[in-house]
């Protein structure tokens, strides 16, 4: 089995690990229904991006279309 040669100080470990925090997300308000939102990213609230409807929610598909 691998051992280490040389025992990592806590400096080292802790310099290897200053890369290792993670970045706090940066959500925005959606135009359309104020909800947060990633940036450049579709809302999952509503499905609009960039004011306009990119997908369509379910709530708002009318299943019985074929069935009539
Ligand atoms: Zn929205």
């Amino acid at each position: 089995m691998a051992v280490p040669q040389n025992k990592i100080t806590p400096s080292r470990r802790n310099m290897r690990r200053s890369h290792d925090a993670l970045t706090a997300d940066n959500p925005g308000e959606c135009p359309n229904c104020g909800e947060l939102k990633r940036p450049h990213h579709v809302c999952g609230a509503c499905g609009h991006y960039a004011d306009r409807e990119v997908v369509a929610q379910a709530d708002e598909i009318d299943l019985d279309e074929d069935a009539a």
